[in-house]
């Protein structure tokens, strides 16, 4: 079923900007995916609310992206409403030493604002290109630190439609996951401490040091590690460094992730993504978890 007809009566509803048969690669790092049937920029929270109860009373399927870069969406698009946070979910509040910052903002601008202000907690997050919203969702991070240990509670729309202020004791964060998927995330408070900028900086250089440097379009690692083992090194251990399919290739620097060197079909990724799970069970007894969401129509 296609909805795109939907967009007059959304358009009652909320004021950001909406559009039809939009290509999915544009709101995606990995530059691929299918049409969103509607893309719906929600600015404030009675509208959001607005639009997910017509949603909801009409059996529309929506679908909440942040920045796009842990998904893979398919070539044959996502029906319904996608609804991407932005006006008002974009403010940034600075209170002592705790950020309030909305779902919409980037990880890029939290640090750049706990850097301007002498905070020191996130450095940790530097070079993850997420939202704070699709950040807490995924419970983004590296090895040792992830948001979920600085986070000081999150601000969500539950399914009954409810704002409620859950504490970070009160939610379960695991391994690049957490129980948030059945909420709408609206902003979260990070409680950090005071320090200089100079060290703060030197921090963020160290965690950058250690980062992948990357240049394709690309959705960062595409499995979990296993417990005790490394994805990359069983991939490439397996021989599947640099292995393509069509436009899809393993990136020859880091094993873990797919880069989409042209113009890689998301079927191409999948096709990789089965390679690469069946050649790395068939020589370890591993079975590789993915870590990027994988969305949309078959
Ligand atoms: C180059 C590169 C490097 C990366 N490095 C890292 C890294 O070091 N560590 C790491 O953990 N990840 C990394 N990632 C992956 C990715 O950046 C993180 O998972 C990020 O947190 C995802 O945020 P996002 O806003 O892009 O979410 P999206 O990809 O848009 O969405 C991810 C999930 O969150 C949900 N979601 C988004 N916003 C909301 C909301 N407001 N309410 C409810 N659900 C929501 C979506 O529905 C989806 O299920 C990397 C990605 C790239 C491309």
């Amino acid at each position: 079923m296609n909805y795109s007809d939907l967009d007059n009566e959304i358009k009652d509803l909320i004021k950001g900007k909406i559009e039809i048969n939009k290509p999915m690669k544009k709101y995606t790092s990995f530059k691929v995916g299918g049409k969103a049937d509607i893309v719906a920029a929600v600015d404030q929270i009675d509208q959001l609310k607005k639009l997910i109860a017509y949603l909801k009373e009409n059996n529309i399927p929506y679908f909440v992206i942040g920045n796009g870069t842990n998904l893979l969406i398919k070539d044959e698009g996502i029906r319904g409403v996608i609804i991407k946070l932005s006006g008002s979910f974009k403010k940034i509040l600075i209170t002592g030493q705790t950020i309030q910052a909305g779902a919409g903002v980037t990880l890029n601008k939290l640090l750049e604002m706990s850097i301007k202000y002498n905070l020191s907690g996130l450095e940790f997050t530097t070079g993850i290109p997420g939202s704070v919203g699709g950040s807490l969702l995924m419970n983004a991070g590296i090895k040792g630190c992830s948001i979920g240990g600085v986070v000081d509670w999150v601000k969500v729309l539950s399914p009954e439609m409810k704002e409620v202020i859950l504490k970070a004791k009160e939610i379960k964060f695991y391994y690049r996951e957490s129980n948030l998927s059945q909420y709408i995330i609206l902003e979260a408070g990070f409680s950090l401490e005071k320090s200089s900028r100079k060290a703060i900086l030197e921090r963020i250089k160290l965690y950058q040091e250690r980062r992948t440097s990357i240049n394709f379009p690309n959705a960062g690692s595409i499995f979990k590690n296993p417990l005790g083992r490394f994805a990359g090194e069983l991939i490439e251990k397996a021989g599947l460094k640099g292995y393509s399919i069509g436009d899809a290739q393993v990136f020859p620097g880091h094993a873990n992730f797919i880069q989409n060197i042209g113009r890689a079909k998301a079927k191409d990724i999948l096709l990789l993504i089965d390679k690469i799970k069946e050649t790395v069970q068939a020589q370890f007894g591993v079975n590789l978890e993915l870590e990027i969401k994988v969305v949309g129509d078959n």
